[in-house]
């Protein structure tokens, strides 16, 4: 199964698609964690992206989609993935879709976890606060900034995979096991 968990950071992306891969075992692709894990290891990639991702703006197009079409083509994506955090804009839409057809696979859905920006604003730093060692990304103007990305370069992607008859829409505000529920259900 290939799946892609879209929603605007604090949505629970990253819950869902831990539970979805243990519940299908596929594994979760989650680009955020691929950049910080660059960064970490102090690779040209993470040099490149650290000082985009402090500022909470978007990693060029180019880079994602090249990591990305690498990544699906290891040998633990044989049976799907999801992906957690990338398509992110248009172009990087339209790019997964030429690579995919190139290597003749198709997604089978697109799930989009709604919530509000100041509910979310108050989710991030409040989980900031709790796991004590908070991303530099997660002071309230960097988390306002990323929401505002969100809301214009990427949740344009909920009509475009509308139009493809890939979208369903699930409420992310209700607790992390109703969530899980509804995807199980709109996955049928
Ligand atoms: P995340 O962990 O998904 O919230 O990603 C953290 C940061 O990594 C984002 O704010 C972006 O700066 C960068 N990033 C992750 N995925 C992408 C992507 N698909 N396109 C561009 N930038 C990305």
């Amino acid at each position: 199964m290939r799946l892609i968990l879209l929603g605007p950071p604090g949505a629970g992306k990253g819950t869902q698609a831990k539970i979805l891969m243990d519940k299908h075992r596929i594994p979760q692709l989650s680009t955020g964690d691929i950049l910080r894990g660059a960064i970490a290891a102090g690779t040209a990639l993470g040099a490149a992206a650290k000082e985009v991702i402090d500022r909470g703006d978007l990693v060029s197009d180019d880079i994602m989609v090249g990591i990305i079409s690498e990544r699906i083509d290891a040998d633990d994506c044989a049976d799907g993935f999801i992906l957690d955090g990338f398509p992110r804009t248009i172009p990087q839409a339209t790019a997964l879709d030429g690579l995919l057809a190139d290597k003749g696979l198709e997604l089978d859905a697109v799930i989009e976890l709604t919530a509000d920006t100041d509910t979310l604003v108050g989710r991030i730093l409040n989980r900031a606060r709790e796991s004590g060692g908070a991303r530099p990304d997660d002071t309230e103007e960097v988390v306002r900034n990323r929401l505002a990305v969100y809301r214009k370069q990427t949740e344009p992607l909920a009509d475009y995979y509308k139009n493809h008859g890939l979208l369903r829409t699930v409420d992310g505000l209700v607790p992390i096991d109703d969530v899980s529920a509804q995807i199980e259900r709109v996955l049928g």
